[in-house]
């Protein structure tokens, strides 16, 4: 069978979070063992849907970029480069609009819930989003894209724009699939359990950094929200301790029911105690490779042009192909 092609995108805006971690870039590492090639975009553009600071979006780039790497992210590996280098993500965009419907990217639980949080402006970049992350993952013509729960949406979303464009066009894009890992999709603020712990709009508290210190990471699992009584197992009628009881299991690598069994007759404050020591031990290697790699930002912009040189090969056959298809520019 045909190796598949992976291709994901994260955003560089703030620090990156223990939901990111999990649901996203884990999967993207081992992501690296099956892609041919496996691709990975710090998505910068993206990052100016919101309201942003154009001096902090450079640091926060490079801080991402360091993550990525500390995480286990390897250039000889995958592709991993900055979205706004590849100058066809944005040609791509306007060309895809032509096949996207303004219903569909009127749906998009996301930009209801983002639009909701802005003070001044609501930038229509927000309401564009969706077709430059259909571009994104179409110029590869990816067949696999490893994503958090939060992304199903947008995911269905470029399925259905490459659909319209063969259709219209003739057989050219890849209807991609999404990976969405089994445990930990949706890992859920400690505060406030049913909601998503997010870069934009979850509470300080409750989103565990991957860079925190040990003491910080014991400080939020230990005031983590737990339900009323006192069993730990996994319900919807408790969101706290089943966010918890994944958290554990991802980090300790193991199935949730077993989780279930070790704590079986433990009390909330033992259990809480554990999951902190374990997603402490979790993320500390990432942290202590971070410390190492992030000082270096030349070696950081040589591992991301390499990238961008490599994904512009593969961006420019598509768009290419797709002016070609289009009747945009003299033919081929
Ligand atoms: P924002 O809230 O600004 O959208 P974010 O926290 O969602 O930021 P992104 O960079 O947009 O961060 O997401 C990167 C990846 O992490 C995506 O694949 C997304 O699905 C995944 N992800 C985000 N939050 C979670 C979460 N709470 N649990 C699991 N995966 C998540
Ligand atoms: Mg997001």
């Amino acid at each position: 069978m045909a190796k598949p092609v992976v291709f994901s995108g994260i955003q560089p805006t703030g620090r990156k979070h223990l939901g990111n971690y999990i649901g996203a870039i884990r999967q993207y590492v081992e992501g690296q063992e099956r892609g041919e090639p496996a691709i990975f975009c710090i998505v910068d553009l993206h990052a100016l849907s919101v309201a942003y600071d154009p001096a902090e979006l450079r640091e926060r780039l490079y801080d991402t970029t360091a993550i990525l790497l500390a995480a286990g992210l390897d250039p000889e590996r995958c592709i991993l480069f900055r979205q706004s280098d590849v100058r066809e993500h944005t040609e791509l965009t306007w060309l895809l609009s032509a096949v996207t419907a303004h219903g569909d990217l009127n749906r998009m639980h996301q930009f209801k819930e983002k639009s909701a949080k802005q003070r001044e402006l609501v930038p229509a970049a927000l309401f564009f989003y969706p077709v430059l992350m259909a571009a994104d993952v179409l110029a590869y013509r990816a067949t696999e894209v490893p994503v958090g729960d939060d992304q199903r949406q947008h995911v269905e979303l470029m399925r259905e724009i490459a659909r319209r464009f063969n259709e219209r066009f003739g057989e050219t894009l890849v209807e991609p699939e999404h990976l969405i890992p089994e445990i930990g999709a949706r890992i859920m603020d400690l505060q406030e359990p049913t909601r998503k712990m997010s870069t934009t709009g979850a509470t300080e508290a409750g989103t565990v950094y991957v860079l925190d210190e040990p003491d910080a990471i014991r400080k939020k699992l230990g005031s983590a929200v737990t339900d009323s009584g006192r069993d730990i197992v996994r319900s919807p009628e408790k969101p706290g301790v089943t966010n918890l009881i994944d958290v554990y299991a991802v980090a300790r690598g193991v199935e949730p029911a077993a989780v279930e069994r070790e704590f079986e007759d433990k009390g909330y404050g033992e259990f809480k105690q554990a999951v902190a020591e374990a997603t402490a031990e979790f993320l500390a290697p990432v942290r202590e490779r971070y410390a190492e790699l992030r000082p270096d930002e030349a070696a950081l912009e040589r591992i991301l042009s390499a990238g961008a040189e490599k994904a512009r090969a593969i961006a420019s056959a598509t768009l290419a192909e797709v002016r070609d298809r289009m009747g945009i520019g003299p033919h081929r």
